[in-house]
């Protein structure tokens, strides 16, 4: 069958958070794409991952017009609990750097995002196969794919944005010898439950102790996300229910909490991985979001960081096709500044609170330590805050 063949500005690969913004923002500027996903929009919308948005993230999903649910069905978080050495210690957001941070999970942010393409007659094509992107060094880089009925379809477009997430096709397009990969594998992993049991604290409980770590976190008044630290090969079929509570319970209990439990509705094993791809751009594809780095979840920071990236890519790209041969390099270079900080912080708030599989006595008190310094120090205190709610643009 012969392709169906169309022209767009900017053909995107990936329809997650980073490729329906993307589409969002540059058509607010006038410019026209098409965003693809190999998978259909109930499977995105029942994936779930992120729930914390720093203020930025908020703001721009208000103020472009996306979503205002975020503001009215999300809950504001002026601080969390940081859970060390028997007792808990509130790190006050709002006191320390004036700022606070959005519950809101990222099904209902892609729900928001798919909802505001379909209003404004976005063009975003779901359930794809056969992706593939060629010419990217070329004026006319083209997009194939096959569409959910089947049809070949190739897009010409000027700019080709990899937004594909960490399983990127489009990352693997630059040539080996103009790419440098970073990389950093964790010994450990989260063992990730929701369950339905009203919250057990206000604010995240980010809960340090001898035998591992635990994230206490909230989705709903009747649904709840928690994490305890495992083995990266652990194999969720060998927990039962009462297992599950009995090892949370054991973790936030050293530090004096207690959980409100409930039904498990379900189990996930989440590796850890701190990973970036540099540049962001080669010819005319660049990439955005996890396809060009992802960090462990420990600093909540992955989909924030793709929201920041689509925003200044926006910017960088209505001044490249106008014409400003420098913007999707300087694109790259904004992008990497923000990334690196968050892979540091994303690091230091991974090793601070997990204990590693060879931990020694020495290891754990050394890391009680370092809690310590910062819940007592405002300085401390203030350099967490202000990673944590995300640094002004
Ligand atoms: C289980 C889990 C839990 C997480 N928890 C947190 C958290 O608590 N806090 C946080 O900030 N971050 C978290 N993250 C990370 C966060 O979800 C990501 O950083 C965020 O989704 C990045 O958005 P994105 O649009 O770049 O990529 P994605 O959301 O991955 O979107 C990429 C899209 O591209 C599509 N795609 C892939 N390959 C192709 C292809 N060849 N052709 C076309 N489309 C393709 C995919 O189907 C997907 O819809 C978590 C991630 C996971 C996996």
């Amino acid at each position: 069958m012969s392709p169906t063949t169309t022209t767009t500005e900017v053909a995107i690969v990936g329809a997650g958070p980073a490729g329906l913004m993307l589409a969002h923002l540059l058509q607010r500027a006038g410019i026209d794409s098409i965003a693809i996903d190999i998978r259909d929009r109930a499977a995105i919308e029942s994936t779930h991952r992120a729930g914390i948005l720093e203020q930025d993230s908020v703001r721009l999903l208000v103020e472009s017009g996306v979503s205002e649910r975020v503001l009215r069905d999300g809950y504001r978080h002026a601080g969390i609990d940081l859970a060390f050495g028997g007792g808990g210690h509130r790190i006050d957001f709002e006191a320390l750097v004036g700022a606070s941070v959005q519950l809101y999970p990222q099904t209902d942010v892609f729900v928001d995002l798919a909802d505001a393409r379909a209003r404004d007659g976005g063009d975003v094509r779901f359930g794809v196969g056969d992706v593939s992107v060629a010419d990217l060094t070329t004026d006319r880089p083209l997009l194939r794919f096959t569409d959910a009925d089947g049809v070949p379809n190739e897009v010409g477009a000027r700019i080709l944005v990899g937004a594909d997430g960490s399983r990127s096709i489009c990352r693997h397009e630059f040539p080996e010898a103009r790419r440098r990969q970073f990389f950093r594998e964790y010994p450990f992993a989260w063992f990730g439950i929701l369950c339905e049991a009203p919250p057990s604290s206000e604010e995240l409980i980010y809960s340090h102790s001898e035998r591992g770590f635990a994230l206490i976190s909230q989705r709903t008044e009747s649904l709840q996300r928690m994490y305890s630290q495992c083995d990266p090969a652990e194999d969720v079929a060998d927990w039962s229910d009462d297992r599950i509570w009995e090892e949370l319970q054991a973790r936030v209990g050293a530090n004096g909490y207690v959980l409100k439990e409930g039904p498990i509705t379900s189990t996930t094993v989440l590796p850890f991985r701190s990973f970036v791809q540099e540049p962001m751009r080669h010819g005319n594809l660049v990439l955005a979001g996890d396809a060009a780095h992802t960090v462990p979840p420990t600093g909540a920071k992955g989909l924030n960081l793709a929201l920041a990236d689509v925003r200044v890519l926006a910017e960088e790209l209505e001044l490249h096709l106008a014409g400003d041969d420098g913007a999707l390099d300087r694109y790259a270079e904004r992008a990497l500044r923000r990334v690196w900080r968050a892979q540091h912080f994303s690091y230091w708030m991974t090793t601070m609170l997990h204990r590693l599989p060879d931990a020694s006595d020495f290891d754990v008190r050394r890391q009680v330590g370092e809690l310590t310094s910062i819940v007592s120090s405002t300085a401390g205190s203030t350099y967490l805050a202000e990673g944590y709610t995300g640094w002004p643009s």
